[in-house]
């Protein structure tokens, strides 16, 4: 069976994006974000989060140490009864040129081959450019929120097609306006 996802980036957009964050005493999950996700599901959309941590690539951080604080989050959203089918995360620096990272799309053929994604009827919703570019890489349609480094990477858009909007809220305005594809 073909889904609709909504695949979202964590840092900057879930989460407040504190630097390579990984920490559990710097954990901010965004005060709209279960609101938001809870919209989406009742909207009928599946749930997968997107992230590149470069930091355990780099050597700043360990995998346990991501998956600590990446379990925090995931806790914060089951407890919300939020479940995400799927979290795709490159540990892998940017010089290394793996498959994985955003925005190579692998994780979206992923999510396509293991969870049935249709990638023609998901969005992609991030505050990197790469985010939006994942969309296009993958047939998806991506949204650029100004969380996070959003600020710093719209002027990067470039011809990227893609909507910019103010946070993951307005995102999920802007989805649940859009009439459904496939
Ligand atoms: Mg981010
Ligand atoms: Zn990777």
């Amino acid at each position: 069976m073909d889904r609709a996802y909504v695949f979202l980036d964590r840092d900057g957009t879930l989460i407040e994006d504190v630097h390579h964050g990984h920490r559990l005493e710097d954990y901010l999950l965004f005060p709209s974000t279960i609101d938001s996700l809870g919209r989406l599901r009742q909207a009928g959309f599946r749930l997968a989060i997107v992230t590149n941590q470069s930091g355990i690539g780099r050597g700043l951080f360990g995998l346990d140490d991501y998956a600590r604080y990446h379990g925090r989050l995931l806790d914060d959203l089951s407890a919300a009864g939020l479940e995400i089918d799927a979290t795709y995360m490159c540990p892998h620096a940017p010089d290394t040129g793996c498959e994985c990272r955003k925005p190579n799309p692998s994780s979206l053929l992923r999510a396509r081959a293991e969870l049935g994604a249709d990638l023609g009827a998901s969005w992609v919703v991030g505050d990197h450019v790469s985010d939006v570019q994942l969309a296009a890489n993958a047939g998806s349609r991506g949204i650029l929120v100004l969380t996070g480094h959003g600020e710093v990477e719209r002027p990067k858009l470039g011809s990227t097609p893609g909507t910019v909007v103010a946070d993951l809220a307005a995102a999920v305005r802007h989805i649940l306006a859009v009439p459904r594809r496939g």
